[in-house]
């Protein structure tokens, strides 16, 4: 005979776990994948892969070199990792940029396509079960970054390949303008909102004298109102994020008049958003959204990208990273985002053995926080910034464990600046304020021995 004491600890345990049950999901967040479908670890270190730009490819092997975009041995190994670790997601979020990092003479349309369909097959193959919500890359348009304000052959064509993941009326506003927004997984009170900000970026001559491409932020701003009218609660999803490039000071990608237009969007419904998830930077950061009494607002999370690829970009001093995925744990009544588990590969040891996809870091442990709220992601920026430990470990993961040195105190500036201020104002102002402090820091030492000599004179 049970007794009623065990009764009750069987009812406390069933309980329990009900509620975490209900209260628990996690979802895989892919960007940036970058597959180079020329890459041949075989052939001559300049002519290995065409995203190296002839650069050689000094240690290419099965799963790429850092100077290459993705072999499709790499995209593989990632998507079996992610099958392996968690086969069955709640849902999966893919930012986009899927074709290599060459001349547009060397893609075209059809080129551009067949690499979206590539990949979307594989997806489809490993998570046949599994909805995603997906974004279009500044690099899947033909020619790239160059992404229409209206209808068009690619995002008619894209639509098709990814009609399995969306609901009707999301195809509709996907064709007319590669965004598209749905209810979460179908379901009451969460929601989606995926955008197309590559019609915000200043490299875009297609959008540049706009004041709002395909009525885009006005559509947001409407889906937006009506969310929190029916007390929804909102992911954002999209490629290329607003603010600052954390690994080069002052450059921005959006042009100035959108990045504002965003800020706004973000300041005005904070309330019903629940997380952003972007990618593009290839390196694994944030951002902080804050309201203008100064307090946390919002967060955008920045993954890590697939691609192990060294940026060309003027101004970055070994600018590659290992593969990263990563997992968002979260809560599927509220969206609150509970924890942050990032994955990578590292490529040379996979290139010398065999491909083991390890876990990184877990938010909560590494930077010791309840959670990634915004306030909790706040907490790990004023870390960031005041102790030099945690601003190493932070740097540490922004490479994906590629770099390694010392994130000295321009770094710092960098870093921290780029993660605190989206607006561009604010953003040189923190430069400043930041860089008076490293001064300050750095003199202090100067300063005390010549007190102390002039005291003792
Ligand atoms: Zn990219
Ligand atoms: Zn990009």
């Amino acid at each position: 005979m049970p007794t009623l004491k065990s009764l009750l600890l069987l009812l406390c345990v069933l309980l329990h776990c009900g509620s975490s049950a209900a209260l628990s999901g996690k979802f895989w967040h892919i960007t940036d994948l970058h597959w180079d479908p020329t890459y041949d670890p075989n052939d001559q270190p300049e002519r290995v892969c065409a995203s190296s730009g002839q650069r050689p490819a000094d240690n290419a092997g099965e799963f790429g070199d850092y100077v290459c975009d993705a072999p499709w041995t790499l995209i593989n190994s990632t998507l079996y990792a992610m099958k392996n670790i968690l086969p069955e997601p709640d849902f999966i979020v893919w930012t986009g940029d899927d074709t290599p990092h060459v001349a547009n003479e060397d893609l075209g349309e059809e080129a551009v396509l067949y690499i979206v369909s590539n990949l979307t097959n594989i997806i489809n193959q490993v998570f046949p079960n599994t909805t995603v919500y997906s974004a279009l890359g500044n690099h899947d348009y033909h020619p790239k970054n160059q992404h229409p304000s209206g209808p068009n052959y690619i995002y008619d064509q894209i639509a098709q390949m990814w009609e399995g993941w969306m609901q009707t009326k999301s195809l509709e506003t996907f064709k007319k303008g590669g965004y598209y927004t749905e209810k979460l997984l179908n379901q009451e009170g969460v929601r989606v909102l995926v955008l197309n900000t590559n019609l915000h970026y200043s490299q875009n001559k297609q959008t540049q004298n706009m004041a709002d491409p395909v009525g885009q932020f006005n559509w947001a701003d409407q889906v937006l109102s009506e969310a929190g009218n029916n007390k929804e609660r909102v992911y954002i999803i999209g490629h290329i994020p607003p603010g600052f490039f954390e690994k080069k000071r002052s450059m921005a990608w959006f042009t100035a008049a959108f990045n504002k237009r965003y800020l706004e969007l973000i300041q005005k419904h904070h309330s019903v958003i629940a997380g952003q998830f972007f990618g593009h930077h290839h390196t694994d950061s944030f951002r902080m959204f804050y309201n203008s009494a100064g307090s946390p607002i919002s967060a955008m999370f920045l993954s890590p990208g697939v691609s192990p690829w060294k940026t060309t970009l003027p101004g970055v001093v070994d600018g590659a990273n290992n593969p990263g995925i990563r997992i968002f744990e979260y809560d599927p009544q509220t969206l609150l985002v509970k924890d942050v588990v990032t994955y990578y590969l590292n490529l040379t040891q996979a290139n010398k053995a065999q491909a083991h996809w390890e876990q990184e870091y877990r938010l909560t442990e590494s930077f010791k926080v309840a959670d990634a709220s915004p306030g909790s992601m706040h907490q790990v920026l004023e870390s960031m910034a005041n102790n030099p430990s945690y601003l190493q470990k932070y740097y540490e993961f922004n490479s994906v464990n590629y770099d390694l040195t010392e994130c000295d105190s321009d770094c710092r500036i960098d870093h921290v600046c780029a993660a605190r201020e989206v607006d561009f104002d604010a953003y040189e102002h923190c430069l400043e304020k930041e860089g008076a402090a490293s001064l300050r820091a750095a003199l202090l030492p100067v300063l005390t021995v010549a007190c102390v000599l002039c005291l003792l004179s």
